[in-house]
Order: C-alpha cells, then structure tokens, then sequence
C-alpha cells in the first residue's frame, strides 16, 4: 500500500466531503477545514443553490463509497423538461432514453450524508470555523482564522487539497507563481432563488418529476423539485438593462413583470415579493486556470479549478468525476504525488474546459431554443436517429448527462453531429419527413463519414 500521508483538505463542501472518504479510504490520515460552521447544527443563509441535478458522473462517483442507493432515494427523478409558454401551455421533452433521468438532490442534505458518512471515521477529522486566509506553498505553511476564538492559527501541511470552490484561496496562492494561467469571466446575467411552495394538500403544485423551465430570451426561470413539495426557482435575470435586477425596484415592478413573464408561476408563488426582496443575487461565473497543482504539495478540485455556470447542471457532477479519475490514478502513481498531480491536471483540463464552454452554450439552448418549435422538432429527430443508430449517435445531452464519455470528446462529437443535424433538418418539416428515403441516404452517408472521425 502508499505510504500513509497526513492530508489536509481545504473546504468540506460537496467536494471536499466526497474526497475525504476517498481518500480516507486509502489509509490516508485526512483533516479537512471549513470556514463556515457544521452545517448539520446551524442553518446557513445564503447557500448556493438550494437543491441541485445529479446525473450519471456524480452517482458513479458516490457508488464508489457505496452511497449511490442511499442518495437516490431521497433525490427526486426528473424525467425530462417541462417549458411553459407565455400563456401557460406545457410542453414535454424528455432528456433521453426511457430510464434515464437527472435526480433533484438537496445540496445542503447530501453535504451532511458525506459529512456524517466521515464523521466515524477515525482518519477523518473536520475543522469548522476555520478560513484560510494565507498560504505559502513553498514553506507548505497556512494561516488561518479561527472564527470560534478569533485568532489566528498557522498549520503545516503535508499534502494539500484546495477544495475551497470558486473563489479559491489556495488558487489564489497558485496565481501568485510564476507563470501561472488564469481567467474568469461572469455572465451579465445573475440569479435569484424564489419558492413555489408545497399545494394545499401537501403534494407538488408542478409536475413533479420533470425540470421546469419559463424560457423567454432575455430572461429565464428553472424549478426543481424538493421532497417536502416544494420546488425551487431560479431566476436568470440580468443585472442592468430595461428590464433587471436593477429595474425592479418595487412589489409593483415585480408584480407586473411577473405577471407578463411568467403568467402562470404567480399564482404559484405567494411570497414571491418577500422571496425577491430578500434572497441575494448570485453571480455565474467561469473559472479557468492552469496548472491545478503546486510540486508534490497541493492540488486543486472541483470548482476551485474548474467553475462552470450552472447550465448544464455539471459542476458538482464534474467535482465529483475529478474524484473518481483522482482516484482510479492513485492505484497508477503509487505514493509518486508530483507525477500523479500533473497526470490529473493534464488528463483533466481539457474536461474541464469542455464541460465550461458546454456550459455557456446551453444557457443559450435553455432561454432562446428550448421554446422554438424547429428546436423541438429537431429534437423529436435525433431522439429517432439515435433510436435507429443507438451505437452511432448519442445525443450531446445524452453523452454529457448520461455516460462517462470525457466531455472533450462529447463537445467535439456534438460539433459533428450539430452539422449533421443541420444538413437533415433541410429537408424536415414534420416528424413523418424522417423515413423519407432522401433523408434516410442522406443521414447514411453523413453516418459513414462520422464514423471515420472516432
Ligand atoms: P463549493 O461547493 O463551493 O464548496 C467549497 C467549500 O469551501 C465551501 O464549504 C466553502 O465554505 C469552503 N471555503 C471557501 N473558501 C474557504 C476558505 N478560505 N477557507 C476554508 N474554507 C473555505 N452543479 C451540478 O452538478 N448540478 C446542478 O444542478 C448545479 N446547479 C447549480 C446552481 C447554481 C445556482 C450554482 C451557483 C451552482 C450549481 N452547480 C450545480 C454547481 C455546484 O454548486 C458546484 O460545482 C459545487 O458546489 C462545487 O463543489 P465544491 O466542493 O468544489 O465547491
């Protein structure tokens, strides 16, 4: 076995909670710092999302700490999309095959499930209340505050892991070496989390197994399912413009603009005002950068290393693969660490950085496509091209929710297939047009020549 190292992970949020048992695991001793209190005794305010999608990458990497079963119970199955118009009328696309669905998970309950998985660990010890504020990765020396006693605290590390999110403070100790890489860019869109909550009678005031989406170009509003019969909404809005969160100013302005929007949420949501008025707007922001690692010392995770805007409902989904991948090389590198961490970051990059441009590309499919008939169409004919070619076509959706295909090769196989689909829909105008027998050579064709690119 690798020689037992001591381990300190910065940040237990879903990430570095899922890392520890991993590591732990492997005989590794593990203390993880988190400058929030337990979570399990206080309620936070202001969480990043209220519930989130699971999907295929993140449940592969919870079986491998045996919990798979154990969260999809208490996860809520989300078949497909259910798009409201402006007037209230429903349409119902399914995300892939029959079986294969996303699962609404509470952020807050699966953090705790991993914290209390750890917690009888005796190689695992959380430190809560503590911030990292310093870091000198030469000397391998970290300052901390203490927010319990107010003090500061120095620690010496061994082997650190920075699973200390987007704004990452061991990142930024990387930033600060030489030649390091680094971008990040936020959309001029924000969110805000409001509420629909459970009917009268206890149930879902929605359907309950779909993700619901009021997609309106400029403006968008999600709901996912919580197990209480709630749902949570996130409303993308920009920040400045005619209609933003800087122009509404007042009940009334919102009133309206929900009631012209979103016509058929409002009913639906009677604390809208107090909901709009209070919660925070969050930023979505896109975090790139280059190396993850520092020596044989510390290396980066999850979002600290790759931030993602939520639209493809992949960051803690892509966290949880670096996990997995992390993981699977340990048994490669044996005790080697430097070589491991520049194995990871170099194999991992380019994932991350596909799942991120994936990512900016399906707001622009969610707010402006989901509610265009030719979008639905289309649709409705790479669901039968893939039906008829299951080993030629997976749909991009379907390879970045629903396989572990690295997401470089779903980004460059979801640029074929979109020419693909681009040459077919010509001649397309119903769903019957499909077994006309121009289409059915034309997509042979273009099928022969794809098959070339694998
Ligand atoms: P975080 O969850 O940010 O955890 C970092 C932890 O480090 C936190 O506990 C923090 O308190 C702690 N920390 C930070 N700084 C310090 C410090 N200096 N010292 C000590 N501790 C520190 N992903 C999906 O897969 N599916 C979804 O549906 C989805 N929806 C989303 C919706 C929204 C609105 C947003 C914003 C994100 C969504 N995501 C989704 C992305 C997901 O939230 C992140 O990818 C995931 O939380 C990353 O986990 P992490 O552990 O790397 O970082």
């Amino acid at each position: 076995m690798t020689m037992r190292k001591n381990i300190t992970i910065m940040g237990a949020g879903l990430v570095g909670s899922l890392l520890s048992l991993y590591l732990a695991k492997r005989g590794h001793k593990v203390d993880i710092y988190e400058r929030r209190p337990d979570m399990r005794k206080t309620v936070l305010d202001g969480g990043r999302s209220i519930n989130l999608a699971l999907s295929d990458r993140g449940f592969k990497a919870l079986r491998g700490i045996g919990i798979e079963e154990a969260v999809r119970k208490v996860a809520i199955p989300m078949h497909g999309r259910m798009m409201h118009d402006e007037q209230g009328s429903l349409t119902y696309q399914p995300y892939g095959k029959e079986g294969q669905s996303i699962y609404s998970v509470s952020r807050a309950g699966l953090n705790a499930a991993l914290m209390d998985l750890s917690e009888p660990n005796p190689d695992i010890t959380y430190h809560f209340n503590r911030q990292l504020l310093d870091l000198d990765l030469r000397q391998s020396k970290a300052t901390l505050r203490n927010h319990e006693t107010g003090k500061l605290e120095e620690l010496q590390t061994e082997l650190l892991f920075g699973a200390d999110g987007a704004f990452s403070m061991v990142r930024n100790a990387m930033q600060k070496t030489e030649r390091y890489n680094y971008s990040q860019s936020y959309l001029e869109y924000g969110y805000k989390e409001l509420t629909i909550p459970a009917a009268a009678d206890g149930g879902w005031a929605l359907e309950k197994n779909a993700l619901h989406i009021w997609p309106r170009g400029k403006y968008m509003m999600i709901a996912l399912p919580n197990l209480d019969g709630s749902f949570t909404c996130t409303l993308f809005f920009p920040y400045e413009g005619e209609l933003s969160f800087e122009s509404i100013k007042t009940d009334d302005d919102l009133l309206q603009f929900f009631l012209q929007t979103f016509p058929d949420a409002v009913p639906l949501m009677p604390d809208l005002a107090e909901d709009y008025f209070s919660n925070p707007i969050g930023s979505l922001v896109t975090v790139k950068c280059f190396p993850w690692s520092y020596e044989d010392k510390a290396l980066l995770i999850g979002d600290a290393c790759h931030a993602v805007v939520p639209f493809y409902g992949q960051g803690m989904n892509a966290g949880f693969e670096d996990i997995f991948v992390l993981n699977q090389m340990l048994d490669d590198f044996d005790g080697d660490w430097e070589n491991l961490f520049k194995a990871f970051e170099r194999s991992r990059k380019p994932d991350a950085d596909a799942i991120a441009d994936l990512a900016v590309m399906n707001f622009i499919e969610m707010r402006d496509k989901v509610a265009d008939p030719r979008f639905l169409l289309r649709k409705r004919i790479e669901s039968r091209i893939s039906a008829q070619y299951p080993d030629k076509w997976i749909p991009l959706y379907s390879m970045v929710t629903f396989t572990d295909l690295p997401y470089s090769y779903a980004l460059e196989m979801g640029r074929v297939q979109d020419k693909i689909m681009k040459k077919v829909m010509r001649h397309i105008q119903s769903v019957e047009d499909y077994d006309k027998p121009e289409v059915q050579k034309l997509l042979e064709r273009q099928l022969v020549k794809k098959e070339k690119l694998k």
